[in-house]
């Protein structure tokens, strides 16, 4: 799935959310969230994001591996 790395918080564009196909893009408090198990790998997402936060989970620079797991702990346990 694609994740959203540092760059989106507290920045929260939402240009992505119009592009997903599947609105799989969720709003949290700081951050958006991709949810990985209705992500469908298209991609359309990254290129319209003004902060170039998005990336394919195992493209997401070392400097924020942290967000590697993030989006999909956060929908972790919510069914
Ligand atoms: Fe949505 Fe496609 Fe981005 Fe996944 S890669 S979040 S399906 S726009």
């Amino acid at each position: 799935a694609y994740v959203i790395a540092q760059p989106c918080v507290d920045i929260m564009d939402k240009a992505c959310i119009d592009e997903c196909p599947v609105d799989c893009i969720y709003e949290g408090p700081r951050k958006l969230y991709i949810q990985p198990d209705e992500c469908v790998d298209c991609g359309a997402c990254e290129p319209v994001c003004p902060v170039e936060s998005i990336f394919f989970e195992d493209d997401v620079p070392d400097k924020w591996s942290d967000y590697r797991k993030v989006d999909t702990e956060v929908f972790a346990g919510l069914g």
